[in-house]
């Protein structure tokens, strides 16, 4: 027996959400069909508000209800310290380490030759415009240990460098392959301790 139409469409959205196959797909909107009404309410509620009120910050590209960032007004940190990751997630992560009080700078992506990922696709021109203006003396690079993220680092320290601005990868520490995302928080802090110039 077929599903209802209603049913179908609803699997059928919930299914482009990355990482949920159709099985999983279909579990979610059964789940939902249960769910009591006002429950479901609060959930589409919340999707939409967040959706309608976050934006990215237009010096960072963090997410924030703000614009600029509660980061990039927050006086107290560090404004010649940039640290350099690929997502909101990671800065989010990278944000949980107490001894690091400088600003950030999201990427967007990583360069993926492979996937045809290029310089253009993800914000470089924006990072390299705010090092000329900023007055940075040090950029952190933050980006995963995977080879995606090894790639995009000496791409990026190749051109910082020649900024007259020093360049640092975080240190051993951080399982190779790995998320920055994903990490914890002491291996973080460990990382940005340990930063080599590169
Ligand atoms: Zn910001």
């Amino acid at each position: 027996m077929n599903r209802p139409m209603l049913v179908e469409k609803m699997v059928d959205v919930i299914k482009k959400l990355p990482g949920v196959g159709p099985k999983m797909a279909e579990r979610l909107s059964y789940h939902i069909l249960k769910m009591p009404e006002n429950e479901v309410e609060k959930l589409l509620d919340s999707i939409q508000k967040a959706r309608q009120r976050i934006k990215s910050c237009s010096s960072c590209y963090n997410l924030s209800e703000q614009d600029p960032c509660p980061i990039c007004s927050d006086t107290s940190r560090e404004k010649r310290i940039l640290c350099v990751v690929e997502t909101p997630q990671d800065l989010i992560a990278v944000g949980k380490v107490k001894e690091y009080n400088g600003l950030y700078f999201v990427l967007g992506g990583a360069l993926s030759p492979l996937e045809a990922v290029g310089p253009k696709d993800i914000r470089i021109d924006k990072l390299i415009k705010k090092l000329k203006t900023d007055n940075i003396g040090e950029v952190i690079i933050a980006t995963d240990t995977d080879s995606k993220g090894e790639i995009t680092a000496i791409y990026l320290a190749e051109i910082i460098k020649k900024l007259n601005i020093k360049v640092t990868r975080l240190g051993y520490g951080l399982p190779m392959g790995g998320d920055i995302e994903y990490a914890d928080e002491v291996t973080i802090s460990r990382a940005i301790a340990g930063r080599k110039e590169m």
